[in-house]
């Protein structure tokens, strides 16, 4: 069934959801966006990316031409017109078509996109046996360049990381910063566990943000654990007892190798275990 896609307020067949060639979120990759998780038929923490939504398009000062409550409902609308239960949800703000020049004065019409369909889940098996990760030669954006903290539509960073991550046979890659830290994976956060506390480097080391990220923390406090958000080095993998990623697309994976070296015992520890469980319970709403 081809999907309705939202588009300049209303809800359009697939085959005509165009914008034109001139909008600057395609030609110059100036637009913010959102990947949104729907369990049972419902938006996932949609409040969270509504937020993280809106602070990307303030910092790249990108007036959305909807209010909050507005795009939450073109969220809804859209899942609810293509019957999506269990699926994904891409929302983008685009800057609107322009000239050729970077003159956002001249754009007019920012796009409100909303794409709601199915999702391709990673093989159980990776949940079970842990990913292998290799750090790539390609460092994350420096903070005063473009910021990880924004989501943009320019994701090229993480693209050539990601290719180097395929090259190697490998799903995921991290990144570290300018400074050799470990920042994140191309699309997903990290985190390690070390004699029994949660660490995940801060968004100072040049990160996005992620919910899920936020949402593990919160768990994981519950779950009476400390959690520490501190700068960390490839080291401090190598020496973990257990590290996982966080995600939209991938919750909560076991990661068992960075770089050809095992971590820990080389399996999903516990911890991890039990926040990948917590965050199952957290989705299904018990
Ligand atoms: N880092 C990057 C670079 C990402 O693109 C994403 C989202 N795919 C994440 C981390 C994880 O963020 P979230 O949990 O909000 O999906």
């Amino acid at each position: 069934m081809p999907l309705k896609i939202y588009l300049a307020g209303k809800l359009v067949d697939e085959a005509d959801a165009k914008i034109s060639v001139f909008d600057h979120g395609f030609l110059y990759g100036d637009g913010v966006f959102e990947g949104i998780r729907v369990y049972g038929g419902k938006a996932f923490l949609l409040d969270e990316h509504i937020t993280r939504l809106y602070e990307s398009a303030l910092a790249i000062r990108l007036e959305i031409p909807l209010s909050k409550s507005e795009m939450t409902d073109a969220v809804n609308q859209t899942i609810a017109a293509n019957d999506i239960g269990e699926g994904y949800v891409r929302l983008i703000v685009s800057r609107g078509a322009g000239t050729l020049g970077l003159d956002i004065r001249r754009t007019s019409d920012p796009q409100v996109i909303v794409i709601a369909d199915t999702i391709t889940l990673y093989p159980p098996e990776m949940y079970r046996d842990g990913l292998k990760v290799i750090t790539a030669s390609t460092i994350r954006n420096h903070a005063a360049a473009l910021s990880p903290r924004i989501k943009s539509l320019n994701y090229l960073n993480n693209i050539l990381a990601k290719i180097e991550a395929t090259d190697s046979g490998c799903i995921e890659a991290l990144m570290l910063n300018a400074q050799g830290e470990v920042a994140e994976c191309t699309g997903d956060n990290i985190f390690i566990v070390k004699n029994g506390i949660l660490k995940t480097p801060p968004p100072e080391a040049g990160i996005l943000e992620g919910i899920t990220r936020a949402a593990v923390i919160g768990l994981a406090k519950q779950a009476g654990l400390t959690v520490e958000e501190s700068a960390m080095v490839r080291h401090d993998i190598f020496v973990a007892d257990e590290c996982f990623l966080t995600g939209t697309a991938a919750e909560v994976i076991p990661v068992v190798s960075l770089d050809g070296r095992t971590i820990g015992d080389g399996k999903p520890g516990p911890v991890t275990k039990d926040l990948l469980e917590r965050f199952q319970e957290l989705k299904s709403g018990r």
